[in-house]
């Protein structure tokens, strides 16, 4: 067995979710089932049967009456055990309206169905033109709308250090890159995380390259910092850690943990990653996912050599690997690394690749990236258009915010673009922000939008 079917696969055939009331009930029920050997996958509850970006135990029918068991024995407080047939059923009744054609209208009625999409519908998909094309745009966000509603979801990043260990051959931070490099000491950072409280971001992103400065206390001390005074959601986006590491980062809070598969084809992995092994990546996914905390990953798109069925197989990776958060953006080229010279991802392939993520993936969250508006001024709308729902500002200070150029010409989001591109997709800002303390900041936001 690869070790992609090891990872993936689990020997699950008839698939049945348990939900549990809390994380920590989740986690106590997978130690259990682990301990008892009983093949078991954690994956973002589907829609109906739990809220968004929340954890399900999927396991197979022939355990089925063990778990009942475990779950009584042990006190286990549950929503409900479920079949994982996709039950919830979208009414894409408006898109057959159009002039299609009939393996177009035949995938159609698979999503409607609830029937997984293979990998030669997706190829087909990423095809589409014109009708197609605008089709499955609307299908996306009728899919959009149905899971995850009309509001966006708006996280802040941090990138506190762009030293990194590593090469990269797109990324402008890479080690060989003469590019200025700087650290943020841990009071800078919680100076950052307060002004974004104070705006009532929910969620903070923690980025940097691979950077061993950073040893493991201090991470936690910034988390138990965070976790303390703010109660925010941690994503942590600091490359490949220790198995221990990502336990004792799940222990102290730890939500979220960034870290993108890129491309799920072995031979591009390594051809762009010459320091890292496919294998290896793979396994830090599952050994994040197993420590408890939800796994966000994603790619490019437009890659050098990247084909077709490549890109299908990354949509169908994030999929199988049950991916929480799922960060599409183009392939973009950075000054001074060997790819300087290659052509950008293209917007309409990567605006695809969004619309068949959402209809594949469904319940999770769908970042409009920042490489997206950076490609294009009106990228970040039209990805929220076709099936995105989550907003990322850039949240560096202003001087240290240049050096964090993984590709050049970054679009520096910041809260004014983000509710631009949530005003012209015609969606809404999330409920929890400080708008009163926005708008005294200076912002133009008007009623319709919160
Ligand atoms: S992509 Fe990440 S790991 Fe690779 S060089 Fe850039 S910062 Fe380092």
């Amino acid at each position: 067995m690869s070790i992609i079917n090891k990872f993936i696969k689990n020997n699950i055939n008839d698939p049945y979710i348990l939900v549990c009331t809390s994380k920590s009930q989740m986690l106590f029920c997978k130690d259990i089932l682990d301990k008892k050997d009983i093949d078991n996958d954690l994956i973002p509850t589907p829609k109906g049967f739990g809220g968004v970006c929340t954890t399900a135990i999927k396991f197979d029918k022939r355990d089925l009456q063990d778990i009942k068991n475990i779950v009584r024995y042990n006190k286990i407080k549950t929503e409900g055990i479920y079949p994982f047939s996709k039950k919830y059923k979208y009414n894409l009744k408006e898109i057959y309206n159009d002039n299609l054609s009939q393996k177009f209208i035949d995938i159609i009625k698979k999503i409607e169905a609830g029937v997984d999409l293979s990998k030669e519908d997706i190829v087909y998909l990423l095809k589409a033109k014109d009708k197609e094309y605008n089709s499955l745009i609307k299908t996306a966000d009728i899919v959009r709308k149905e899971c995850v509603g009309d509001r966006i979801e708006l996280r802040a990043a941090i990138e506190f250090s762009n030293y990194c260990k590593k090469d990269c051959n797109y990324c402008g931070v890479r080690k060989s890159n003469t590019t200025s490099r700087y650290r943020m000491e841990e009071k800078a950072i919680l100076k950052k995380v307060d002004e974004l409280y104070k705006i009532g971001i929910k969620t903070v992103i923690l980025q940097s390259g691979e950077d061993l400065y950073y040893t493991t206390e201090k991470i936690l001390s910034i988390v138990r910092k965070i976790k303390e005074k703010y109660r925010m959601g941690i994503t942590l986006s600091i490359g490949e850690r220790d198995h221990k590491e990502y336990k004792l980062f799940s222990k102290e809070g730890v939500d979220n943990y960034l870290l993108k598969i890129e491309t799920a084809n072995k031979e591009l992995f390594e051809r762009i990653h010459p320091d890292d092994k496919y294998d290896e990546r793979v396994k830090h996914h599952r050994l994040i996912k197993e420590a408890g905390i939800r796994v966000g990953s994603g790619g490019m798109i437009g890659l050098p050599g990247q084909t077709l069925e490549n890109i299908a197989q990354d949509i169908l990776f994030q999929r199988d690997f049950g991916i929480h958060m799922i960060g599409f953006g183009p392939f973009l080229p950075a000054k001074g690394t060997p790819y300087e010279r290659e052509k950008s991802g293209e917007l309409e392939m990567t605006l695809k690749v969004v619309a068949i993520t959402r209809i594949v993936c469904q319940h999770v969250f769908l970042p409009a990236t920042t490489a997206i508006a950076s490609l294009h001024p009106e990228g970040q709308t039209l990805a929220l258009k076709a099936g995105a729902n989550t907003i990322m500002l850039i949240s560096t200070p202003p001087n240290l915010r240049e050096n964090y150029e993984i590709y050049s010409n970054k679009n520096m989001v910041d809260l004014s673009f983000a509710i631009e591109s949530t005003r012209d997709a015609g969606r809404k800002m999330p409920k929890y922000l400080n708008y009163d303390y926005i708008k005294d900041m200076g912002y133009d936001i008007e009623d319709s939008l919160i």
